[in-house]
């Protein structure tokens, strides 16, 4: 097997023909930086940031950060500056990123899939209560995001995150971001395959090695044996699905290339099969490929997905056996498909005869304080550990049946349901313009109100309807793979420009993957969300055949 831990020297390929249109390839020599981005790279490995924060700027303040790493290097360390107060909407459009620029961060901690002790929960909790005025969202990448840190705090911030086993390390920045993996691995009862061992080899190996720091933007992977396919692999850089090969057993098929965002794609299905003990290879081969070939010149095309689609997935494949693994890879002549709902909400069988429970919070809004307390709750029932989840749910795994019932009941007293209502349950929002400074639009608070007014006027809705809130095009909340996705834009009303979204109807993954409708004349302000949403769902109960499902009765 060769060795995939290249070092960072870019390789020069002659054998495959110059593009028409220098795209700024490593491969094809474009070795010298084509943009600011590309030019910070080169200028210092982002690694390089950690000892600078912990040895001078934790030490001096905010004010003595080098603008280069301020703004660049900072978000290797899951480190991102967070926009400062007073600013909307409208004011953004005028004004640079950095212009948005508060003296706090947001500091995103990588789960990575893995299951988190009582005392896990309780030091992530800690972190937020001491250090982030309380904040702690559960996000859709199975992170947990805190706001309002100053850089004083964080050496002791990464010391708790050490104890308990997590980091922040390439949670942001054009690197290998945080890994989806399947919140019931190892323990659900109807599981494929158990990936986690895999994923945490390539943490092992890749997270913090130079060889994959500089790759041309983020890489988004995702890793699942649960026959659900319940952490959104369509919308993965790369993606490792639990599969059952007709001659060599379980292992995973391999899908790259999905995004979203502007020119969205879902990932396409190389027809491999990778067995367990693999996976770190190919993903290294994956994203060596990535970082060789993969278009630097302009930020808009440096997706994989870029490549992916201009390639095929045929070359795609052959320059990964050849150039990167040295061998042929085992085809997959039956693509998995999934089957049922991916978000584990409610009770559910564990292989082991004990119980998984998954929990609601709304929108994924938590707090340290209840962070706290769910700890000191899974120490009351003694509850094994939790996952966080890519719906922003989290999952309690390791309950004994005797005890699920008063579990759930003093879930609910902490707020944190295991039966929540439809709206509750499927609905999302990124972080929106609280603390983003590339959002247009408020996401968390206009969502939840949007489920607390849809719970009152449709409180026995008997069909899931997805409802993705997003505070601009980024689409960080997956605007295009719901039933209804929200992009938050400024529209007009009555001759002023309001807070409003631009709605896509009829998305979804899994069996029927695909992208929602963008209706241009469906444009609704903020405070008509309610309305609008409510004459969409009563069209749609109203004029349903049978049980047929939102996106179908969208694509009729
Ligand atoms: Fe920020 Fe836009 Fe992403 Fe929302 S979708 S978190 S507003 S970048």
């Amino acid at each position: 097997m060769p060795d995939l831990r290249f070092s960072s020297q870019p390789p020069v390929h002659t054998e495959i023909p110059r593009a028409k249109r220098a795209e700024g390839q490593w491969s094809l020599g474009y070795t010298e930086p084509l943009n600011k981005n590309e030019q910070s790279k080169k200028d210092d490995d982002p690694l390089n940031v950690r000892d600078r924060i912990l040895h001078i700027y934790s030490k001096r303040g905010f004010d003595s950060i080098d603008p280069a790493d301020l703004r660049g290097r900072f978000r290797w360390m899951g480190l991102y500056t967070q926009r400062a107060p007073g600013f909307d909407g409208g004011k953004t459009a005028m004004l640079e990123e950095e212009e948005l620029d508060d003296k706090y961060f947001m500091l995103r901690v990588r789960s990575d899939g893995r299951l988190l002790s009582p005392d896990a929960v309780r030091a992530l909790g800690s972190i937020g209560v001491d250090f982030a005025r309380d904040t702690a969202d559960v996000t859709d990448r199975e992170n947990i995001q805190y706001h309002w840190i100053r850089v004083e705090d964080v050496p002791e911030i990464w010391r708790r995150l050490d104890e308990a086993g997590l980091s922040s390390l390439e949670a942001c920045g054009d690197s290998p971001r945080p890994f989806l993996g399947s919140p019931v691995a190892g323990v659900a009862a109807d599981e494929i395959i158990d990936g986690s061992s895999a994923l945490e080899e390539i943490f092992d190996r890749y997270i913090g090695d130079p060889a994959f720091s500089n790759l041309p933007r983020k890489f988004k992977t995702a890793l699942t044996g649960h026959p659900s396919h319940d952490v959104s692999p369509e919308t993965n850089d790369v993606a490792f699905v639990g599969t059952v090969h007709p001659e060599h057993g379980p292992g995973f098929d391999l899908w790259v290339g999905g995004g979203l965002s502007t020119n969205p794609m879902l990932a396409q299905k190389l027809g491999v099969w990778i067995p367990l003990d693999e996976v770190p290879d190919a993903w290294a081969a994956v994203a060596s490929v990535f970082r060789d070939y993969g278009y630097r010149r302009l930020r808009s095309r440096a997706r994989l997905k870029f490549l992916v689609a201009d390639w095929g997935v045929a070359k795609f494949r052959e320059v990964m056996e050849k150039e990167y693994l040295g061998r042929e890879l085992v085809s997959n002549p039956s693509p998995p498909s999934p089957v049922g709902h991916r978000d584990h909400v409610g009770v559910h069988d564990q292989k082991d005869g004990r119980k998984y429970v998954g929990l609601a919070p709304v929108v994924g809004r938590v707090s340290g304080t209840l962070l706290a307390a769910l700890a000191g709750v899974m120490d009351e029932f003694g509850v094994e550990g939790a996952r966080l989840t890519p719906y922003q749910k989290i999952v309690l795994i390791g309950v004994e049946p005797d005890r699920v019932a008063p579990l759930l009941d003093r879930l609910d007293e902490i707020g944190l349901s295991a039966r929540p209502s439809q709206w509750r349950r499927n609905t999302m929002a990124c972080t929106g313009i609280e603390f983003c400074k590339l959002a247009i639009v408020d996401t968390k608070n206009r969502a939840r109100d949007l489920v607390a007014e849809l719970e009152r006027r449709f409180p026995d809705l008997d069909v899931p309807i997805t409802v993705n809130v997003n505070g601009c095009p980024n689409a960080c909340a997956r605007t295009q793979v719901a039933d209804i996705g929200l992009k938050g834009q400024l529209v007009m009303s009555e001759g002023q420009q309001v807070e409003g979204f631009q709605v896509h109807l009829g998305g979804a993954t899994g069996l029927q993957a695909n992208f929602g409708r963008k209706l241009r004349a469906h444009k609704v302000t903020s405070a008509g969300l309610d309305d609008y949403v409510t004459t969409v769902v009563t069209n749609f109960l109203t004029d349903r055949d049978g049980d047929e499902d939102f996106a179908t009765w969208v694509a009729r």
